[in-house]
């Protein structure tokens, strides 16, 4: 898919324009220094997911990263449902992105302006199979002492890019990130989480980004009284674990077949139980996790 040449509509420069004539310079700042901050939104049946929960996480990345957010939580909200409408998107995708202008060459941006685009096309989930196989990166990922790495920026991905490109060239569909301690983190763009014994586990949010789809997950277990602990966990924690699973807005809730040479286990009632409450979700399509309360 060659996304310059989506059809329909983006929202640019405050105006809803023909998404081939929604273009930026080849000396833009946020392409030259990674200055950019995005975020990923599904719509199932016309409706956007957790659209209140992204348009938060959009203002505190803009925050850690210094660039200006020129809408509010309404006129957001407004413009991506409108989006939806003008494009028809059935299934599918909404990428908001805030980026600085072409008035710096330098990591100086006293000039720049930040500006704002919204994209949106249709899409259908990222992984095609059943379960995917993971290798361990040789990258890590930052944590908070060292990185914003709360925000959904452009220059968190990266080591997520590269260490992609590695474990496909191995034959894998994706890459495990371990933090600067050892400890498991997440794979290039989706949160970890495995059972062990009826007990889910997944990392702390401290090398991670903080995910939406993450959030839910763990709603789920407290409602069904599954037994859930975040924390530091190494990799041999991981590898005597009986199912694997990643989540992501894209995603969804992805089980994995293979972490290296280790195999997991593709059935697991926990997680069935887990992705038919996640249907239920899309099925509703709430703005807020909090609102899940009355779906699950
Ligand atoms: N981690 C990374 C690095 C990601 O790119 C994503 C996808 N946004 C996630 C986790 C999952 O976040 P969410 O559930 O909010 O999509």
């Amino acid at each position: 898919m060659n996304f310059s040449k989506i059809p329909g509509k983006i929202f640019f420069n405050g105006k809803f324009i023909k998404s081939d004539t929604a273009k930026i310079h080849v000396l833009n700042h946020s392409l030259h220094f990674s200055t950019s901050v995005f975020e990923g939104i599904a719509v199932y049946n016309f409706k956007p997911l957790f659209l209140t929960e992204h348009f938060k996480r959009l203002v505190r990345s803009s925050e850690l990263m210094k660039l200006k957010l020129s809408l509010n939580k309404e006129k957001f909200e407004k413009i991506c449902n409108n989006l939806i409408k003008i494009n028809n998107i059935d299934f599918g995708y909404i990428r908001p992105i805030i980026f600085r202008s072409s008035h710096s060459m330098s990591p100086d941006t006293k000039l720049c302006k930040s500006l704002i685009a919204i994209a949106t096309w249709k899409w259908g989930k990222l992984f095609k199979k059943n379960g995917i196989s993971l290798t361990i990166s040789k990258y890590p990922k930052l944590n908070k002492a060292i990185f914003p790495i709360e925000a959904k920026s452009s220059g968190s991905y990266q080591s997520s890019v590269i260490s992609k490109i590695d474990a496909n060239e191995k034959g894998f569909d994706d890459c495990l990130m371990l933090d600067t301690k050892k400890f498991v983190a997440e794979t290039s763009a989706c949160n970890i989480f495995w059972i062990k014994k009826n007990t889910i586990y997944t990392p702390k949010e401290n090398s991670i980004l903080s995910g939406i789809t993450r959030r839910c997950i763990l709603e789920i277990c407290k409602k069904n009284k599954i037994k859930t602990q975040i924390g530091d966990f190494n990799l041999n924690h991981i590898l005597s674990a009986n199912n694997v699973f990643a989540t992501g807005t894209a995603a969804e809730i992805q089980l994995v077949s293979k972490l290296n040479h280790k195999k997991y286990s593709l059935k697991s009632e926990i997680i069935d139980m887990l992705i038919k409450n996640y249907e239920k979700i899309k099925a509703e399509c709430p703005s807020t996790v909090s609102d899940l309360k009355k779906i699950i």
